[in-house]
């Protein structure tokens, strides 16, 4: 097996709550749930494989050789009381390096101060060959529609996956097994059947398919996304996944729209015109507005955002705080200028406009906004 995968950020420690999978195929591919730690680290410094003492940690005041604890082993270490259990703790080691671990460490941290850094760095997870199994289920390309056709349905997988609780199973444990199964046919096979959820009667299987592209939003089929709520906008719009949620699944498609336009193609502009399209109806559009549709057009559309300025604050004037930070790096004349109509604008209240200028700019900006569309605010 040559091709390795890599945890992002040189991989993690994780504490004792947090998931160190048992395998080697698991790895950290995003900072979405699951989120493993590696189980792979290795340290360049000395050349031994980081081991991980699950619920355990150095005793205070006792000084610790970690090459001798590496070679004594666990048990060893806790009989000659240089080491104790503590549950909140899981203790990594290699021959020159101990750290103690209660919450997570990336080991490529650029913010890490240097003296704390961890010489560590994930050595690379194999990619498993087909047939294999995951949870008690048996994964191979050709039985990865059916599998994933259960899954939608919350029938699979058969085993509870071994990672803290997750409300967004099953659609996150396909998003995890799509990142493992080898690329090409397999991942094919599997994204193709999420990509018919989108469009099943069941109102579940659309949720666990809007989980998955929250986690894989480049995932093929994902382009489908912003066409289907223009087309049919009745499969998302006001459909609860659960009695209790919060969320419709149109906004939960808006999430997956709103990653997807982080990705720019080859000539610079974005991968996925129509998510574009869907966000500038969504803000022209009465009724609920998505907040985080405005921020990609800042990014993207800019002309567009400022061409429209007034119109979105006259349909949505909840978003007069974000659309002055979207505006802000345009400088004090053209923020002024997208606003000024709207001081005129009977549909709008001027005193809004100019609060939310007062705390979302800072001077010399906020003076030269506030002159500006004082002297352009409409006779009492
Ligand atoms: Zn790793
Ligand atoms: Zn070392």
């Amino acid at each position: 097996m040559s091709l390795l995968r890599f945890c992002r950020d040189g991989g993690y420690t994780v504490e004792p709550s947090g998931w160190l999978p048992d395998d080697s195929y698991a790895y950290r591919w995003s900072d979405r749930t699951p989120r493993p730690g590696c189980s792979r680290l290795g340290c360049p410094r000395c050349g031994a494989d980081v081991v991980a003492w699950n619920g355990f940690d150095r005793i205070p005041g006792e000084s610790v050789e970690a090459a001798a604890l590496y070679e004594a082993g666990r048990e060893a270490a806790q009989r000659d009381g240089k080491v104790a259990p503590r549950t909140s703790s899981r203790l990594y080691l290699c021959r020159c390096t101990v750290h103690s671990e209660s919450l997570y460490t990336a080991m490529a941290d650029p913010e890490a101060h240097s003296s704390r850094a961890l010489p560590w760095r994930c050595q690379g997870h194999p990619v498993p060959e087909l047939p294999w199994h995951l949870d008690g289920e048996v994964i191979d390309t050709a039985t990865l529609p059916a599998l994933v056709r259960r899954a939608v349905h919350g029938v699979a997988p058969a085993q509870t996956p071994p990672w803290p609780a997750d409300q967004n199973l099953p659609g996150t444990w396909l998003a995890q097994l799509y990142a493992i199964v080898p690329a090409g046919a397999p991942r094919f096979a599997l994204a193709a059947a999420v990509n018919a959820a989108l469009t099943e009667e069941g109102h579940c299987a659309r949720a666990v398919a809007l989980d998955f592209y929250i986690s894989h939003p480049r995932a093929p089929g994902a382009e489908t996304l912003a066409g289907l709520l223009q087309s049919q906008p009745t499969l998302f719009r006001g459909v609860f996944p659960r009695s209790d949620a919060k969320e419709d699944l149109e906004q939960r498609a808006h999430c997956v729209l709103v990653e997807r336009l982080r990705f720019v193609g080859d000539d610079g502009s974005t991968i996925d015109p129509v998510a574009l399209e869907v966000a500038r109806q969504n803000l022209l559009t009465p009724g609920r507005s998505d907040m985080s549709l405005l921020f990609p057009l800042g990014r993207w559309d800019m002309p567009w955002v400022e061409a429209h300025a007034v119109e979105v604050l006259a349909t949505h004037p909840e978003l007069i705080g974000a659309l002055i930070l979207i505006l802000k790096p345009l400088g004090a004349e053209r923020i002024s200028s997208a606003l000024t109509r709207g001081m005129q604008d009977t549909r709008l209240d001027p005193e809004r406009i100019l609060s939310a200028v007062r705390k979302k700019l800072f001077e010399p900006e906020r003076s030269g906004v506030l002159n500006r569309l004082e002297a352009a605010r409409r006779p009492a």
